[in-house]
């Protein structure tokens, strides 16, 4: 009986555009841990649609909570003012330690609102002439997709043909103060870094780096912000990728599991005095901080406090990286590296010996949904609500793949 999976498959491939490869796994359904594909068999999810999925999939008190909003209002657009916003902000601030939030959809949203936020503040409290500021990012850095985005991107698959790009941006080697000062002009109003670098295969930062650029930045009128797209909300086994470091950004970008895995919910955190760029009228967007959206996010935040999600993040990862260190000993030519914080581990694996891709198809067959990130990381990023005895099984599956590998 072929295969429904195989016409679900085709049809993508006939009517949706070819931005992606998706791996061939259909799937129908997802609850917690594990999603089901169309004919019924089960998979254990190790990277959580990117980190977007850290409450589990369908978290029932988060989908409780969206269900209760549908029977009020869903979106109303910020014309008006509606009763979920206010205390969601109000939450999402006194959880982060930020005075406002801007609340958008998507991380790459949220990257331009700090963009956008970071210039203003460059020309309008800094007195750069207008049209001057410069915003310094690391090289391999990963903040989305839009065409802004990318100019800040030095990846050439990100970035081929898409051109003409956004002036202003300068890199920066991630980890390399003496290339932060040499990429810092009269004109720098900021620098924009993730605290891990996520897409780049899970990169850590040298100890002692973030301290030395906050120190840089504060030397130099520069403000720090950090895009915890990724990295945020208990994903590194702190609440913030930035706590590991000892220092606290002047701004704070988050999406993905601020959704509680249900819905595209952004926001661009900072203190007043920087949010006051922003007038009204000079930045917004239609859903941003709709009614469901804040209702399903304030619920997300209470789940992630309620069930001490950061927590076991911090002592579930310290188990993940030590059993796939474990594996790395057992498969030393295979494995090159493993690298992570919390519930968020890169595997470097040996091109020579094998493909990342091939080892998640091979995973996928086995059962176990990850993700390579370039030709060498598989990467996962499981639900916080992983238990220790569903990483041991993704763990062992992810053994046998190695062990199963021709050559
Ligand atoms: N910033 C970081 C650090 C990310 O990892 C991502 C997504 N991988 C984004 C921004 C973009 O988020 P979105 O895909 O929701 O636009």
């Amino acid at each position: 009986h072929p295969i429904r999976s195989e016409l679900l498959i085709e049809a993508e491939r006939q009517h949706c555009a070819p931005n992606y490869q998706p791996i061939p796994v259909v799937i129908e359904r997802a609850l917690d841990c594990h999603v089901w594909d169309v004919d019924g068999k089960r998979y254990l999810d190790m990277m959580g649609a990117y980190s977007a999925v850290s409450h589990g999939h369908l978290h029932p008190r988060i989908v409780a909570a969206a269900q209760r909003q549908l029977g009020r209002v869903a979106v109303t657009s910020r014309a008006y003012h509606g009763d979920t916003l206010g205390p969601f902000l109000q939450k999402l601030c006194a959880l982060a330690g930020f005075e406002q939030a801007l609340p958008m959809n998507t991380g790459a949203e949220a990257v331009e609102t700090a963009i956008k936020a970071a210039r203003r503040w460059g020309h309008q409290v800094r007195g750069l002439p207008d049209g001057t500021a410069e915003i310094l990012v690391a090289r391999q850095n990963f903040h989305g997709r839009t065409t802004t985005v990318i100019s800040a991107s030095s990846e050439p698959s990100y970035r081929a043909g898409f051109g003409p790009f956004t002036p202003g941006f300068r890199w920066f080697d991630f980890g390399d103060m003496v290339s932060v000062r040499a990429a810092t002009t009269a004109s720098t109003c900021a620098v924009l870094v993730e605290p891990v670098q996520g897409e780049a295969g899970i990169v850590l930062p040298p100890p002692g780096f973030f301290a030395a650029l906050r120190a840089w930045c504060d030397a130099n009128r520069i403000l720090l912000i950090a895009d915890e797209v990724q990295s945020g909300l208990g994903r590194t086994g702190r609440r913030f990728a930035f706590e590991h470091e000892g220092i606290r950004p002047d701004a704070l970008i988050l999406g993905k599991a601020l959704g509680g895995g249900l819905l595209p919910v952004s926001a661009f955190l900072a203190d007043r005095r920087l949010m006051q760029v922003f007038s009204p009228g000079s930045h917004g967007s239609t859903f941003g901080g709709n009614a469901l959206a804040a209702a399903v996010a304030h619920e997300a935040l209470r789940v992630m406090e309620d069930e001490q999600l950061v927590a076991r993040s911090a002592a579930l990862g310290t188990h993940l990286l030590a059993r796939l260190r474990g594996v790395q000993t057992q498969w030393p030519a295979l494995v090159r590296g493993v690298r992570g914080r919390g519930l968020w581990v890169g595997v470097e694996l040996d091109p020579a010996h094998a493909s990342a891709r091939e080892v998640v198809e091979r995973m996928a067959q086995a059962g176990v949904l990850s993700k390579e990130t370039h030709e060498t990381v598989i990467r996962f990023a499981p639900p916080l609500t992983i238990t220790r005895a569903l990483i041991d099984e993704g763990v062992d599956r992810f053994a046998e793949v190695l062990a199963a590998l021709p050559g």
